[in-house]
């Protein structure tokens, strides 16, 4: 980070002591820390993923980001990096790995399919976007989106990474967070937190 964008609050430094000194807020250091050490949880469910691979290789390297560490154990991951078609079968399972990572954790949406079921939308098996079940912070459009446009969208979390504040951050709250409950896959995905509104339709209908 260089010394102008370090020097939040835009103190003057007298001439003699710059390079030496610097004056920054808990915050900015805090997010800087934090931005720089964002490790995915891949969740590769169709075409997008293999663009989601190539963002690793050589020519992309997500390391300069400080993300080239792609773990497939949620308790290491802050961001779940769902790219490709999500099908009705594969939401409890994402929604338990999301709740499986420990605060603070992102979710990046790759691609038309995870952002809002892409070309498969109304689908009997596809869900139209899992930010139907999951917080997503950051849309990646295209069909597939580069490589290019994958690391985009990282950029844009890192930017959402710093306007945080360590005092309003949910996880340092005294309230647990909670889990968010697991879908329920039967003949349909029924999404547990509206069984209420099922049943009330349930009664109007008689
Ligand atoms: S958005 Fe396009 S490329 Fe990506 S998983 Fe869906 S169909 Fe495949």
């Amino acid at each position: 980070m260089s010394e102008n964008e370090l020097n939040s609050p835009g103190y003057d430094i007298p001439p003699e002591l710059q390079g030496q000194v610097a004056i920054t807020t808990l915050d900015r250091l805090y997010n800087w820390g934090r931005r720089s050490s964002v490790w995915p949880l891949m969740f590769g469910l169709a075409c997008c993923a293999i663009e989601m691979i190539v963002s690793q290789a050589s020519r992309y390297d997500l390391s300069r980001f400080g993300m080239e560490v792609m773990r497939p154990s949620p308790r290491q991951s802050d961001l779940l990096l769902i790219s490709g078609t999500v099908t009705k079968k594969m939401v409890p399972l994402l929604v338990r790995l999301y709740n499986q990572m420990p605060e603070p954790k992102y979710v990046v949406a790759m691609g038309a399919c995870a952002s809002g079921g892409g070309p498969f939308k109304e689908g009997y098996n596809v869900v139209s976007g899992i930010d139907r079940y999951l917080p997503v912070d950051v849309y990646i459009p295209g069909c597939p989106p580069t490589p290019q446009a994958l690391i985009n969208g990282l950029i844009r979390l890192q930017e959402k990474i710093d306007k945080q504040s360590i005092k309003q951050v949910p996880w340092y709250r005294k309230e647990p967070i909670e889990a968010i409950p697991i879908p329920i896959l039967g003949p349909d995905l029924i999404d547990p937190r509206k069984i209420p509104q099922i049943k009330n339709r349930k009664a109007q209908e008689g």
